[in-house]
């Protein structure tokens, strides 16, 4: 009978403690699940307000892009693709993009992109004495609807670097200026939408790189001595002829070239010399002095002028560089000037 009533006592001793510890390990379950509970609460709310600031300034970058796009495009630099920019957008105005709300699209600033140019001057031949002066010109001319860096440094030739701009321009390179990777890159970048405008003795430059040839059209042979010349407008609706009139005298050092771009397939003449104005023509009456093409995704305009420091004071001759970089600006195919079927060579 002790036994027993021990025995219970003891039973009933343990039992509320057991009880006590499933109480207590289920109240630590609730208090740990209600931690988690409202943890899980306080994120989802702090995403929630994260997107709710976000919303109005994406729809409003979104409204940006639009206007640009359509409202811009046929105006100032926007005549250039402005799908590969190396410039952005300007800043958004925070009065328009605060939290106030979405603006209307007549309220978005429009503010044109601007395209990235690297002037690429490397001499490893002959220095012509008037780089200084057209990096200077290049600048200045194209300083409303570009953004412009000039280097003599190959080694801006990598594939990133390059990614930064839209056109590339030689402007009186001479002989072997870029190694093989830097080849390489540049051959990628123009085959891939890139833009590449020769100056002159860019033509005098590369000569063992067959790519480099076929992209700038012709290699230079040699020269005659300074003198005025008379040059045929062959293209008058090209950006870089626009202008000019039929035939134009001007003084510089007129190339002859190892080979007529005429005969290249694709190649559209831009202008001419008439061998019969001056002295020492040297390419049998048919003598192209400027011209553009295509070249895989990307374009090259090239032009023969530019020797002398008095050149990239002439408003014609300025006004025919700027017009080249946007053409070589646009991407192969663009509309202004398709590539014509070989040309035949002007009556005379
Ligand atoms: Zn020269």
């Amino acid at each position: 009978m002790n036994r027993s009533i021990v025995s219970l006592w003891t039973t009933l001793q343990k039992a509320p403690a057991r009880e006590w510890a499933s109480y207590r390990s289920a109240m630590a379950a609730a208090f740990t699940s209600r931690i988690a509970w409202g943890a899980a609460q306080r994120a989802w709310g702090t995403v929630r307000e994260a997107f709710m600031v976000a919303l109005p300034p994406s729809l409003a970058i979104g409204a940006v892009g639009f206007v640009v796009a359509v409202v811009g495009a046929p105006s100032g630099a926007a005549v250039l693709d402005a799908s590969h920019p190396a410039g952005t957008a300007g800043p958004a105005d925070p009065a328009t993009f605060g939290m106030q709300g979405v603006p209307t699209l007549s309220q978005v600033p429009i503010v044109p992109a601007k395209v990235g140019v690297l002037i690429f001057s490397k001499t490893a031949g002959f220095r012509h004495d008037s780089i200084e002066t057209g990096v200077a010109a290049m600048k200045e001319l194209l300083a409303p609807t570009c953004v412009v860096e000039a280097t003599e440094d190959s080694a801006a030739f990598t594939p990133a670097n390059l990614e930064r701009f839209r056109v590339v321009v030689f402007l009186n390179t001479t002989g072997d200026v870029l190694d093989d990777a830097q080849q390489q890159a540049f051959e990628r970048f123009i085959e891939g939408g890139g833009g590449y405008v020769g100056v002159h003795s860019a033509s005098d430059t590369e000569y063992d790189w067959p790519w480099y040839g076929r992209l700038v059209g012709a290699y230079f042979k040699t020269h005659p001595a300074i003198q005025e010349a008379v040059v045929r407008n062959e293209s008058k609706d090209h950006p870089s002829m626009a202008g000019w009139p039929a035939e134009l005298k001007r003084t510089d050092e007129w190339y002859v070239y190892r080979t007529n771009p005429r005969s290249v397939k694709g190649m559209m003449i831009l202008a001419s010399l008439d061998e019969s104005s001056y002295t020492g023509g040297g390419m049998d009456g048919d003598h192209p002095t400027s011209w553009c093409h295509e070249v895989g995704k990307g374009r090259a305009w090239y032009t023969g002028g530019g020797h002398t420091k008095e050149s990239f004071a002439e408003p014609l001759f300025r006004s025919h560089l700027k017009g080249g970089v946007e053409w070589a600006g646009r991407r192969a195919g663009a509309s202004d000037a398709a590539p014509p079927a070989a040309q035949p060579a002007p009556a005379r």
